[in-house]
């Protein structure tokens, strides 16, 4: 990254680390094929097993129980499987998902569309626990997917609880941890979760590699590439070993510096703080528990795309809520499920912030925000907040 750019979008990806880099520079030259049996072969598999004990330690799950996959969005549509089991237990025959989900869980994965039931959430972006059960009341078996952490607000959802509900209802738990992961410590087994989803890219791997995990006990998986039984049958073709390398070095480094967040929240809170004070403006989520990393805010009159133009030319990477792959600013699908209107759910500016960020990124993004608050929120109007 350029020297004078400020980057605070690490909930879009974030900046490769330097154990990464080495890891899949060292890869590059195992010339095997991990499924060989040779000493080539051998090396390979070496370099991906002990990526895949790092991913599987990093949550507590068995590397066995780990399929590496070509990032989140296809580990969730491998999660999304109806027939997915927990012995003794029936097999799942419709999926419910939270509203505020990534694009990728809300599409049903491999379920029909009238299998799959979307549940609401409150002014927080948190699921409503009792429409879950409601739900869930006429014993059909349903696998329910709700995110650890949102990829647009932070917020976290209470995923424990949550799992309670779904299992005393007979079904299983799919969580999206993709952005939590690295961000905040989690285990599988506390989560009480069935599966999980995490990405390397988010924490400093390379994009295009990530992994589903399965708790002990779940089975009924159906695999969405089919072939040389690859990942024990769960994800044919030869293993994409450089990304896997840099995976497992991006996990090993990840959890190394999670204490490190305690100073990135620091950071975040005297952005927050600094948003503030030259607008009228507000953070969302900002009452639940939350990533450390994240604040999505806007601020009556707030557009979005110009924002984010705005600081660009500042020197400074920000993203409007969500940072679609089309790159057109849509209303964000989390703020209309969260009860705000348009006004806002156009506006909202995400800012992330990541293990290398520093006061200094803080102060000028604040500095330029000081600059362009004029101009971006001349079409506001006061009143215009208290219907928020
Ligand atoms: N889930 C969440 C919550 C995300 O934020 C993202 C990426 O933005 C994904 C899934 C998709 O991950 P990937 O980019 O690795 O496909």
């Amino acid at each position: 990254m350029a020297k004078d750019r400020v980057y605070l979008d690490w909930n879009a990806t974030a900046p490769l680390r330097q154990e990464a880099r080495a890891a899949m520079v060292a890869a590059w030259d195992l010339a095997g094929n991990p499924s060989s049996v040779h000493t080539e072969g051998r090396q390979a598999r070496r370099v991906v097993e002990s990526a895949r004990a790092a991913v599987a330690g990093a949550v507590g799950a068995d590397s066995r129980n780990v399929v590496f996959t070509s990032g989140g969005t296809e580990a969730n549509v491998l999660a999304l499987t109806p027939g997915l089991v927990r012995n003794p237990g029936a097999p799942v025959r419709r999926l419910i998902v939270s509203a505020v989900e990534h694009a990728s869980v809300l599409a049903g994965g491999r379920f029909a569309a009238e299998d799959l039931q979307v549940l609401g959430v409150d002014r927080d972006g948190i699921v409503r626990l009792d429409d879950l059960r409601l739900l869930l009341a006429d014993g059909k078996p349903a696998l329910v997917s709700v995110m650890l952490a949102n990829n647009e607000t932070g917020a976290l959802q209470p995923i424990p609880e949550l799992a309670g509900i779904v299992h005393d209802a007979g079904g299983l738990l799919h969580v999206d941890a993709v952005q939590a992961f690295g961000k905040i410590s989690f285990d599988i087994n506390k989560l009480h979760s069935d599966l999980l989803s995490v990405s390397a890219h988010k924490i400093g791997g390379p994009k295009g590699i990530g992994a589903l995990i399965m708790a002990n006990g779940v089975a009924g998986l159906d695999a969405l590439l089919r072939g040389g039984g690859q990942e024990l049958g769960r994800r044919a073709g030869t293993e994409n070993v450089p990304g896997i390398a840099g995976f497992g070095a991006a996990v090993m480094a990840a959890q190394a510096s999670l204490n490190d967040m305690k100073r990135v929240e620091e950071l975040r809170q005297r952005l927050e703080a600094g948003l503030r004070q030259c607008s009228n403006g507000l953070v969302f989520g900002q009452d639940v528990p939350r990533l450390p990393n994240t604040v999505l805010f806007g601020a009556p009159g707030l557009r979005a795309e110009t924002a984010v133009i705005g600081f660009d030319l500042e020197g400074i990477a920000v993203s409007s809520g969500s940072a679609c792959s089309s790159g057109k600013v849509q209303l964000s699908h989390v703020l209309e499920a969260m009860g705000f209107g348009p006004e806002l759910s156009r506006g909202a500016v995400r800012l992330s912030l990541g293990w290398s960020s520093t006061e200094a990124d803080v102060d000028r993004c604040l500095e330029a925000w000081r600059k362009l608050s004029g101009a971006l929120l001349k079409h506001s109007d006061e009143t215009q907040l208290e219907r928020f």
